[in-house]
């Protein structure tokens, strides 16, 4: 025996380590998931051969690709076995001793505990997040590789009983090209060496592997891709069934697919699949998974990501085309003509389908925008030749669906315009509730005027960069750039005349002016400008925008990102018909008021920045209440 023909004893990584811990002890019943995601890592095996013959200089046989299924009942063990890249010791050490990918654990840790009532369901994840491998100990108390790389003549075994560690020894026997697995299967699991119960997992779970499988020399998966047929052959239970072989991710139903086919320009067959939930939204980060890209039903690559826009990420499936190269590194590809045009194509497609979807089945749209609206709409953003086209496919809410669960489209929107309205208005808050106090709507409800209503940042980030739609300005509410339809019985009066019986209307108080200046002058540089205000017809005050400024809720973020970033001044609106300002007005007459006045002033302007959700000074603010109460006080008898 030479040196390296000893066994080696190593620890697994410590993460992996609680994985199996995890499994082991997991109540997750369904076994037949370990099942699927060997044949799924034999089945990448061999794609990875497939695609090492094609592209080295080396001549490599890959003729006969396939995986082999073989069950022993007297020995209870279920081997599983490709003839594909193999792996060399140190590649043994790093694909089954390490997680690849950081924050696989703690998903499942949480998917499981989430997932109580129903208890570990979300295990089934597993071959989601790159540790499907050691699924196998679910089966076997005991696993062995066997495996030779097709860089060299050695071959290499791996072994471990799932505890802390596992250990590799040098086969001294030749070995064939590939990998096998060997699982020693725990008592009481029997079954897997049943062929009749194999034969109806693999049916199940891997019809749609792109290699063969036998079963004791029975070739189980010999039906057409269904990509290929026609769509009208196709059978839900088929598309269902595709969509958890790409997924990994058992029960679940996509919330539509669509099947596409083209000859010309050139050549595709496609099956995209919208998953029911966004797992990012879940908290797993950024989903990186892709498309499968096939040539000529070959793999070309599994997670190609740029064959959809990164708005689209959230899509899975596959796309087979007889006009791509097999033969071309990753890298290449992208620059491939052919390529960049379908992915225009695949784009327009998948935009033309969310048309007619969102206008034929408007509830379940509107499921699928609440689900994934916050990453459909980044391509308002990020594809310009599009943006028209998406820019109707967002729903928001509005003061006229208030109290129901439904949001509305651009088009909504501009469909119920008042005569002479030339913009589109929005308001922004944390929740409806919060939007719908705020003093800048009370205008557009007595006027019965839409407004939409945005409760979340990212919505007034995309509309502020959309600016227009259907040649309407988009305006938030509390915008010093808002301009209001003239009013219907305003209709045939000149200017002048407008503005007088405006000024009546308002009632505006003698000695007014004298306010604004006086609250001016308290306030200072903390606003921009103190004027009449057109906009209230109840409260007192509001605080707006300047002109071309950025709206409140951006300033926010900002703020709350960059310390030092400064808010900008605002203009301070005060209502002439509120009972308060009246009062204020008459007591301007007498200067000995014009202290208190002021008082009166910075408190106002305290109260609108706390609608506006914004902070005031909480001392300043504290000790003019105080003085406030202790001058009613005094009153008192
Ligand atoms: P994933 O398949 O998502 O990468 P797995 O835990 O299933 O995660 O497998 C880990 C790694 O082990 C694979 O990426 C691959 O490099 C290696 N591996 C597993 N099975 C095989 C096999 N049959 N042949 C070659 N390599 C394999
Ligand atoms: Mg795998």
């Amino acid at each position: 025996m030479t040196a390296q023909a000893e066994k080696q004893q190593y620890s697994f990584q410590a993460e992996i380590s609680q994985l199996l811990q995890l499994l082991s002890h997991s109540l997750y019943q369904n076994r037949e998931i370990t099942i699927r995601e060997l044949v799924s890592n034999a089945s990448d095996a061999l794609d990875k051969f497939r695609y090492v013959s094609l592209t080295s200089g080396q001549k490599q046989d890959a003729d006969d690709l396939k995986i082999t299924i073989d069950p022993d009942k007297e020995s209870k063990v279920l081997n599983i076995r490709d003839n594909g890249v193999g792996m060399t010791r140190e590649e043994l050490v790093n694909n089954l001793g390490t997680i690849a990918r950081s924050g696989s654990l703690e998903f499942l840790k949480k998917a499981q505990k989430a997932g109580d009532k129903d208890k570990a369901a979300d295990l089934s994840l597993i071959g989601q997040f790159g540790v499907g491998f050691y699924s196998a100990f679910m089966l076997a108390d005991r696993v062995e590789v066997v495996t030779r790389s097709y860089t060299e003549e050695t071959g290499w075994r791996w072994e471990s009983t799932g505890d802390g560690n596992y250990t590799i020894s040098e086969v001294t026997e030749p070995v064939e090209r590939g990998t096998s697995i060997r699982l020693h299967l725990k008592d009481g699991l029997d079954e897997f060496t049943e062929p009749v119960r194999l034969k109806y997992i693999l049916r199940k779970y891997s019809t749609f592997v792109p290699h063969s499988i036998y079963l004791e020399a029975e070739h189980i998966n010999n039906q057409p891709p269904i990509w290929v047929e026609p769509k009208n052959t196709v059978t839900e239970e088929q598309y269902l069934n595709f969509f958890e072989y790409l997924t990994h991710y058992p029960g679940q139903k996509p919330l539509w697919h669509l099947h596409l086919s083209a000859d010309s320009p050139f050549q595709f067959y496609s099956i995209l699949y919208c998953p029911d939930a966004n797992l990012e939204k879940m908290g797993f980060g950024r989903s990186d998974h892709g498309l499968h890209l096939c040539a000529k039903r070959i793999l070309v690559q599994n997670d190609n990501r740029d064959l959809l826009p990164d708005y689209l990420r959230f899509l899975r499936g596959i796309v087979d085309s007889a006009d791509l190269p097999l033969n071309v590194s990753r890298e290449a590809l992208q620059d491939n003509t052919v390529f960049r045009k379908m992915q225009k194509v695949i784009t327009k497609k998948v935009l033309d389908h969310l048309d007619s979807f969102s206008e034929e089945n408007k509830e379940s749209y509107l499921k699928f925008y609440k689900e994934f609206g916050s990453t459909l709409r980044e391509g308002i953003t990020a594809d310009f030749d599009n943006r028209d086209r998406l820019a109707k496919l967002l729903r928001f809410g509005s003061t006229h669906s208030i109290g129901t669960s439904e949001l509305i489209s651009l088009p909504d929107y501009c469909s119920r315009l008042q005569e002479g309205q030339e913009q589109i208005y929005y308001a922004c808050g944390t929740d409806p509730d919060a939007v719908l106090r705020d003093p800048n709507l009370e205008v557009f409800r007595s006027r019965n005027l839409e407004v939409l209503i945005l409760t979340d940042p990212a919505d007034e980030f995309i509309l502020s960069h959309l600016r227009e739609f259907d040649k309407k300005d988009i305006v938030s509410v509390d915008s010093a750039d808002l301009h209001l339809p003239p009013k219907a019985e305003d209709a045939s009066k000149s200017e002048e005349e407008k503005a007088e019986a405006e000024k009546a209307a308002q009632n505006v108080p003698e000695n007014f002016d004298t306010v604004l200046r006086l609250i001016k002058e308290a306030l200072g540089d903390q606003v921009q400008e103190v004027r009449r205000s057109e906009r209230l017809t109840e409260s007192a005050c509001c605080l707006v925008n300047a002109q071309g400024s950025m709206s409140t809720t951006l300033q926010k973020v900002l703020r709350m990102n960059t310390p030092d970033f400064e808010m900008q001044k605002m203009i301070l609106e005060l209502n002439p018909n509120a009972e308060l300002v009246q009062r204020l007005s008459s007591l301007a007459s007498n200067e000995s008021n014009y202290r208190f006045i002021q008082d009166c002033g910075q408190q106002l302007h305290a109260n609108a920045m706390v609608m506006a959700g914004l902070a005031p000074n909480g001392n300043e603010m504290a000790a003019r209440l105080q003085s406030f109460m202790l001058e009613l006080a005094s009153a008192k008898k």
